[in-house]
């Protein structure tokens, strides 16, 4: 017996007023206990709309933004996808959520600790469509590529060029874009490769550090 389902269920429901998510991402966020995939004296508060400390200056992202993130990538059974900066493991495994057995998640994450705990959270929890690589994700990860779908959940200066190469013909990317000021971007590449890019909207997000990122 999950003693946070209530919580959950109240958080979902809210989520769906608020966002008017779909059906499947609701689906996927019922079923992750977020309260595991954070540090246990926050666990009371892993269904309240807010991100949380996950230790080494990093966050867990809010549920609205995860929530957001998956509708805006428009994620299909059976789709592979890459998430860069993979946290504690909570955002990819809503992703897991949706795309199923066929389906497969590899998030990078740049920080071992948190890359194993996710690692050990995610295995618990059954997720054997999931892998998280610890390394720089500006590089993107070309041994899986290419991908039906990327996210990044840390903000970038730009779009980092080998991710965009690692992208598929007809692929859609959505990644945060800025240091002080930020703006969520949806990048989609057409059946031809022309890359076409539009705003969401404001954001606000943790760095994101590496070759193609920022120089911390
Ligand atoms: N999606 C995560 C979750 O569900 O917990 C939240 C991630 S947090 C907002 C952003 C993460 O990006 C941090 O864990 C940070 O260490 C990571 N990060 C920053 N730069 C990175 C890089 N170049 N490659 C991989 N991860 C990076």
């Amino acid at each position: 017996m999950d003693p946070y389902e209530e919580k959950r269920r109240r958080m979902v429901e809210r989520l769906r007023e608020e966002l008017n998510i779909s059906d499947k991402v609701a689906r996927a966020m019922m079923k992750v206990p977020r309260h595991l995939f954070v540090p246990k004296n926050y666990e009371r508060e892993a269904y309240v709309d807010t991100p949380l400390p996950i230790g080494f200056g990093q966050t867990i992202s809010a549920p609205h933004m995860v929530a957001i993130m998956c509708e805006l990538l428009d994620l299909k059974e059976g789709e592979k996808v890459l998430e860069v900066g993979g946290g504690s493991g909570y955002h990819c495994a809503v992703v897991a959520e949706i795309v199923g057995k066929k389906g497969k998640v590899i998030a990078i994450e740049r920080i071992p600790e948190l890359a194993e705990r996710a690692r050990q959270v995610l295995k618990l929890l059954g997720y054997d469509n999931v892998k998280i690589v610890v390394g720089d994700g500006t590089k993107g990860y070309p041994e899986d590529a290419p991908y039906d779908k990327i996210y990044v959940t840390a903000s970038a200066p730009d779009v980092p060029k080998p991710l965009l190469d690692q992208l598929k013909p007809g692929g859609r990317m959505v990644i945060p874009i800025g240091r002080y000021e930020q703006y969520l971007y949806i990048v989609d590449k057409d059946e031809k490769g022309n890359v076409r890019k539009r705003i969401w909207g404001p954001v606000r997000f943790v760095l994101l550090v590496g070759e193609y990122g920022f120089k911390d």
